[in-house]
């Protein structure tokens, strides 16, 4: 049986943030709609927490 997964854009855009985290060295955030969290959900949308801020500053 075909499954067809129909991201949304906001899924879409929330998944290149976390990728791009991954390449400038960040970890997975235990904040649970945090961009960096392992997860991704649906309900969370995209939008960077101040977890994913606070761990971007702790880097540059
Ligand atoms: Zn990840």
């Amino acid at each position: 049986m075909a499954t067809t997964v129909n991201w949304s854009t906001s899924q879409n855009q929330g998944s290149a943030a976390h990728e791009l985290g991954h390449a400038t060295g960040l970890g997975h955030s235990a904040v649970g709609c945090a961009v960096m969290a392992p997860v991704s959900s649906a309900t969370c949308g995209f939008t960077p927490s101040a977890d994913d801020a606070a761990a971007m500053r702790a880097i540059y």
